[in-house]
């Protein structure tokens, strides 16, 4: 009898684990391989602190996989969490058990020779419904390569894919745009300016009104066709959070996304209360206990999980689930790096509860594909199942050079 958490002796050995964050072409990217003693390598990835990342990757949790049976999925999740549940987890923490989680599971599907979604017994669904989440090709990537603080990327500039900036300049162009490549819904994230001016302790009904009259002109323009989803990428205080709601009631919006900072989970139910509006929580949160803690406090409309960020494809999918049990549907987090896009396929793929993908076109058609071999197929305002084996990509070997992007290789 095997104790708790140990695995048998392995029968696909894990040989070497391998980080690089390629600054240049997305500030605060994690990439990871993991290889095995019979040649497959699985693929992971996150995003945010990538130095701190890796460092708890090779300085610690190697010690664990190297030379450990690759198939044991849930055995390495648990043992990590459980670990690292010692010294208080967080954010890093998740983001490191994310990575190695996906790519363990990208390992599980090439020896099964099956994507992912089936391995966790889907399909529900034949297609993913995405919406498109109005950035920039250069959003979340500064020059030089400097990480940059969330929810001050750049508003972009005139040109194509730039629909944070046509959002602004020309809202009715940008929409009619997305309703003819199909999209069925579009994120913005128009109070970010006013935040950073006034600390989001208040808002000024000028600052309302530069926000809303761009949205008001896109639901003039396509009335029903399109969604509206609106992130307040958590900057906002309760009274100003409450204006903003009020403010938007007349464009409908599907839901509002993190207004408020995620610190007090029964301000952010208070403010589901009063706001009239659905809401949406929260790609900012970390694992199950904090999701439990949303679904109890019947803090949220939609629960939002960025798979990369919330302990991978295993603690997503479990998370999942137990939204599905309060009636709450799941919808995806992205923005962040093109796996945790395709780690959010499989599980939209495998759970009824979920509902949505996002996307950002900005990003998938500009430089993700100078991180992974192919891209998503979308179309239709759906993304296509992945139909390779495992997460159904690869990244480029070419990225992995030693001496480059804080290549950093532990072996056995
Ligand atoms: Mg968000």
């Amino acid at each position: 009898m095997l104790p708790y958490l140990t695995p048998p002796p392995a029968q696909l050995k894990i040989t070497a684990v391998e980080t690089i964050a390629p600054s240049e072409l997305m500030g605060n990217l994690l990439l990871l391989r993991i290889h095995t003693d019979a040649g497959i390598i699985g693929h992971g990835e996150t995003y945010y602190g990538p130095s701190a990342v890796a460092a708890l990757i090779h300085d610690w949790m190697c010690e664990r996989l190297l030379g450990a049976e690759a198939l044991a999925v849930e055995s390495h999740w648990r043992f990590f969490y459980e670990r690292f549940g010692n010294f208080g987890i967080g954010g890093a923490e998740m983001r490191a058990i994310s990575a190695v989680d996906l790519a363990l599971w990208d390992i599980l599907g090439q020896v099964c020779q099956q994507p992912i979604y089936r391995l966790l017994g889907g399909p529900v669904r034949d297609a993913v419904p995405v919406y498109n989440s109005c950035g920039n090709p250069s959003y979340g990537r500064r020059p030089g390569g400097k990480p940059g603080w969330p929810g001050y990327g750049s508003l972009g500039e005139p040109g194509p894919l730039n629909d944070s900036y046509q959002l602004f300049h020309d809202p009715v162009g940008l929409a009619q745009e997305l309703v003819a490549e199909g999209y069925s819904g579009m994120k913005v994230w128009c109070f970010d300016r006013a935040a950073h001016r006034s600390g989001g302790m208040r808002i000024s009904l000028d600052d309302l009104e530069e926000a809303v009259a761009p949205l008001r002109k896109v639901r003039e323009a396509v009335g029903t066709k399109l969604e509206l989803m609106v992130d307040g990428h958590g900057f906002f205080m309760l009274p100003a959070a409450l204006r903003i709601a009020d403010a938007l009631k007349d464009i409908k919006p599907l839901w509002l996304e993190d207004i408020l900072k995620m610190d007090n989970l029964e301000t952010v139910a208070d403010f589901r209360r009063q706001c009239g509006l659905p809401v949406s929580v929260s790609e900012m949160l970390l694992h199950r206990p904090h999701y439990a803690r949303v679904l109890e406090n019947r803090a949220a409309d939609y629960v939002m999980v960025d798979p990369t960020w919330a302990g991978g494809i295993s603690e997503t999918v479990r998370i999942a689930h137990l939204a599905q049990g309060y009636n709450v549907p799941v919808t995806m987090h992205d923005c962040t790096g093109p796996l945790t896009l395709f780690a959010g396929l499989h599980v939209n793929a495998a759970v009824p509860g979920c509902c949505y993908q996002e996307t950002v076109r900005a990003h998938i058609r500009s430089f993700y594909r100078e991180i992974i071999d192919e891209l998503p197929v979308i179309s239709a305002g759906h993304a296509a199942l992945p139909t390779r084996p495992g997460l159904g990509v690869r990244l480029h070997d070419s990225l992995f050079k030693s001496g480059t992007n804080n290549h950093r290789i532990t072996r056995l």
